[in-house]
């Protein structure tokens, strides 16, 4: 069922499979994009929902991606020190898989293709619990994937899909 709501408009709204609602009275009134280094000065009048996560927003497009991103890795919440010792795989070409969306990489692992030789790669894991290896040779050969930090991903920073 969609309501109107002045401050947030056409609810409910998802993005990146996140649900937004009307601001909690508990929140501050400033928008995450700026607690979280960004420059946004609007006011914060909706929230992003994930499991525990609440995020606080502006109406911007970005900063709701943002407060999603941050929804779904609620270890950003507990403290920007430990997010940055974290790394996240991003896949920039089109056909990667869930091109755009980062994943944490929890670890190295060896994948036999058929046929092949094993190859090293990426363990990586997406906010929803989706495991996934991607080889290493596609951030230093292929070019298909990015590293970013745990900081670069609470401020936003994501490499864009860009071939
Ligand atoms: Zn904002």
């Amino acid at each position: 069922m969609k309501k109107k709501h002045p401050a947030i408009g056409i609810l409910p709204r998802k993005i990146y499979g996140v649900m937004f609602q009307k601001k909690s009275e508990f929140q501050k009134d400033d928008c995450i994009s700026n607690a979280y280094g960004g420059n946004c000065k609007r006011e914060s009048t909706m929230e992003a929902v994930e499991g525990n996560a609440i995020v606080r927003c502006c109406t911007s497009p970005a900063c709701k991606k943002l407060a999603a991103m941050i929804a779904m890795q609620p270890t950003i919440l507990s403290g920007k020190e430990k997010t940055g010792k974290k790394a996240f795989l991003v896949g920039t070409h089109r056909h990667s898989f869930r091109a755009g969306k980062p994943a944490e990489i929890i670890g190295i692992s060896f994948v036999t293709p058929k046929n092949c030789n094993p190859r090293p790669c990426f363990k990586i894991c997406f906010g929803d619990g989706k495991i996934d290896d991607v080889p290493l040779s596609a951030v230093h050969q292929e070019h298909s994937h990015e590293i970013i930090s745990g900081v670069d991903l609470a401020l936003g920073k994501i490499p864009k899909v860009n071939r």
